[in-house]
């Protein structure tokens, strides 16, 4: 071993600056070129399970080795194992584009790797971050009680406001005891997401304290059932401590009445967090405003800029109107962290579980910037009309009906070819007296699961198209979602001749 240490006047150092320049150059001709030519892949990776690990050697190579070797491997072993969520034919879940400003934004992240956990540690991080969330604050039509915070994803914004909600609830002293004896309740949709689910899980508050609430047939909270559940949990020793409502459900992206519930979590004293974590973006347009209406009264929205603002992954908002209740559920600090700013900065570590932060404010910057407030509106306003002329196709069409209102990019839809009811009808003119599958409920509705799931499966194995399905009143629901920066009407119109194409071939 000792032969081989090095001599502290041979540091071996980084790749050398002309080194670094010729491939980075090279790999931004790479990812123009991926880019612009999207319909060279298909869309969902078509890999078995292993086909990667295979490819690749069991351990790390000893010797360093050339980087057009490693290019060659992207090509050959990491690209046919990528699903291309930068593929303008991406309506699978909620789709999420990196956007060229967004892309480039990164990629200064990562040559100033700066932590942003104390202000000290790089102040541009931290004012960046305070800036950037005005400005996203007053392109939705949030009001100024409300500051704002970056985390990765929205499970963890929400973790970090639930924590606050409880940090908020007099003598708890959870800090100290833990929850010990506490009853605690929370309320929130039957379509809630599940990373309430999992922050009641992670919190300790515990997954039983979640009490999900009924939805009206348009999927959203009842505020009447709302309020006797926690008239029904007062009565019987629980303490309701904060109510998650929704716009922009994951499933069919419904509309929580946030305004109705925010007069009961004031009548009760209870935390307001609203997860807009899809649907906020929608506000950008000032005809889509409304979405948010009510929310101002909230304690607390997260909203993901990395889901339809353009923004590669991962970038979510947390807004809070008390950022110090946020502040005491998180703030510990270390001797080693101490630094003498005072009140006059922000630390961001002090806000959340986490010490190390990205700085993550920069790609956003970029975005808001290189398009600007009205190109950011006219992008999502055509968003969201693609998804409305989609949603009318659905209408006019007698093979394919809505499972849900469209009011944001979603489109949730199940084919129903007109020859089932044909045959229903047929069947009872023949023989009235008969029973027959097609007047049993139970069964059509069967079929249609099995014709759906089947209709899914084909359509995203062929690859020009990548939908994905979620169930809605216990049918299988088809979800097409528009959020991708580069997604036309052409793309929309692929996905409908797609579905079209594979339900013909099949009836
Ligand atoms: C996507 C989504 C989340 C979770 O977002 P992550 O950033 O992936 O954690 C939470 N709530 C809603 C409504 C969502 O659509």
């Amino acid at each position: 071993m000792k032969a081989e240490m090095v001599a502290p006047h041979e540091t071996p150092g980084d790749m050398s600056p002309e080194d670094f320049r010729r491939y980075g150059h090279q790999i931004v001709d790479w990812i123009a070129e991926y880019l612009s030519h999207p319909e060279r892949y298909p869309i969902l990776s078509q890999n078995q399970p292993g086909d990667v690990k295979s490819a690749l050697p069991s351990s790390a190579p000893e010797r360093g080795e050339s980087f057009e070797a490693m290019l060659a491997d992207l090509d050959r072993v990491i690209v046919p194992g990528v699903t291309h969520w930068n593929n303008p034919a991406f309506f699978a879940y909620f789709p999420s584009s990196g956007s060229g400003p967004g892309i480039l934004g990164e990629l200064l992240t990562a040559a100033f790797n700066v932590n942003a956990m104390l202000w000290r540690t790089s102040p541009s991080a931290t004012e960046l971050e305070e800036v950037t969330l005005d400005w996203l604050r007053q392109m939705i039509g949030l009001s100024n009680d409300f500051e704002g915070v970056i985390y990765d994803t929205a499970s963890i914004s929400t973790l970090c406001a639930i924590a606050a909600a409880r940090e908020a609830v007099p003598d708890l002293r959870v800090r100290e005891d833990g929850l010990a004896g506490a009853k605690l309740r929370i309320y929130a949709s039957e379509h809630v997401h599940s990373s309430i689910d999992r922050s009641a899980i992670t919190l300790g508050i515990g997954q039983s304290a979640l009490r999900k609430i009924p939805c009206d047939s348009e999927y959203r909270m009842e505020p009447r059932s709302l309020e006797l559940a926690i008239a029904d949990d007062r009565a019987h020793g629980w303490q309701p401590f904060c109510v998650v409502a929704t716009t922009g459900t994951t499933s069919s992206a419904s509309i929580d009445p946030v305004a109705a519930i925010a007069d009961i979590c004031e009548r009760e004293g209870v935390w307001l967090h609203v997860d807009a974590a899809y649907g906020g973006f929608a506000a950008v347009v000032p005809e889509m405003r409304w979405i948010l209406e009510g929310a101002d009264r909230a304690d607390s929205l997260v909203i993901n800029p990395h889901k339809s603002l353009f923004v590669p992954l991962d970038l979510s908002v947390l807004y809070c109107k008390q950022m110090d209740v946020l502040r005491s559920a998180f703030s510990l600090v270390p001797e080693y962290l101490r630094s003498d700013e005072g009140d006059d900065v922000r630390n961001f570590m002090d806000y959340g579980p986490q010490l190390g932060r990205r700085f993550r404010a920069l790609k956003l910057w970029f975005v808001m910037r290189y398009f600007g407030i009205e190109g950011l509106r006219e992008r999502i306003s055509n968003q969201l009309a693609m998804a409305r002329e989609f949603a009318g196709w659905i209408e006019q069409s007698d093979d394919f009906e809505l499972m849900a209102p469209v009011s944001l990019g979603l489109v949730c839809f199940r084919a129903r070819p007109h020859s089932i009811d044909e045959q229903a009808e047929r069947s009872l003119k023949e023989n009235p007296k008969v029973p027959h599958w097609s007047r049993d409920v139970e069964y059509v509705d069967n079929y249609l699961d099995i014709l759906n799931e089947g209709l899914l499966e084909e359509v995203n194995r062929r690859g020009k198209v990548f939908l994905s399905h979620t169930k809605l009143n216990e049918a299988f629901t088809l979800r097409l979602a528009i959020g991708n920066i580069r997604t036309t009407r052409e793309h929309v119109k692929l996905a409908w001749d797609e579905l079209n194409d594979v339900l013909g071939s099949r009836n």
